[in-house]
């Protein structure tokens, strides 16, 4: 995959772009790429622990992913809002991906595969249910970069002048075949996982999994100009 100078990563929970390109934004973050995070839900049902409220859980998965963002030289963090577990395709995401997109001009977008199944190897068991909010995360974004993002006749209500991005990488699908080198990448993608205290309490178990991460990402690459 071509380093582009502006990369755009959008993951539907808070720790998603990191676990999916996480490595891949530390190393073009330190080659001068101007990296951005989207996360599109709330990450409000993140918890199994009751007696922490939906709002304060909100705001502390807020603060996590900011420092886990800035761990890895990634310069603006983006938060959606939608809540967690209950996105589907609709016009609300579509438009608010449309109008992300239009504003930063992302030449480079990363994102979730739409596919049912992640073959990301990450447990070492081979391939996990792919939560229902990625699914709807990675089919939305492509919706948006084609060719909504690009066609002018489309949200001409946002007044925002259309864009066109070059690539798009999917992680976690069945066609992944483009790999990204990242071997610094990988240790400062599990640093930062570690950021996001109330998902990793554990820090040590954290660190042992990364250990079976390999020093690459691999993503699907859709080309689009
Ligand atoms: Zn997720």
């Amino acid at each position: 995959m071509r380093r582009t100078d502006k990369l755009l990563v959008v993951g539907a929970h808070p720790d998603d772009c990191e676990f999916g390109a996480g490595g891949t934004s530390f190393e073009w973050a330190r080659l001068g790429t101007e990296v951005h995070f989207a996360v599109v839900t709330d990450g409000s049902k993140g918890s199994a622990d009751r007696l922490l409220g939906e709002v304060d859980l909100v705001k502390l998965r807020e603060s996590e992913q900011r420092a886990a963002a800035a761990h890895l030289g990634v310069t603006g963090c983006h938060f959606l809002g939608f809540a967690d577990g209950e996105l589907s395709w609709s016009v609300a995401l579509h438009r608010a991906l449309v109008k992300l997109i239009r504003e930063l001009k992302p030449h480079t977008v990363l994102t979730h595969s739409p596919e049912p199944l992640d073959h990301r190897a990450f447990s070492g068991r081979g391939p996990s249910v792919n939560h229902r909010d990625h699914r709807a995360v990675g089919q939305c974004v492509l919706d948006a970069v084609y060719p909504s993002a690009r066609n002018p006749n489309e949200f001409q209500e946002l007044e925002l002048d259309p864009h066109c991005v070059e690539q798009v990488g999917l992680w976690g699908g069945r066609f992944a075949d483009t790999t990204v080198s990242c071997r610094e990448g990988v240790r400062k993608k599990a640093e930062a996982l570690a950021l996001h205290s109330s998902q990793f309490p554990d820090e040590e178990s954290l660190f042992a999994l990364a250990q079976n991460w390999g020093d690459t990402e691999t993503f699907e690459l859709v080309r689009l100009a």
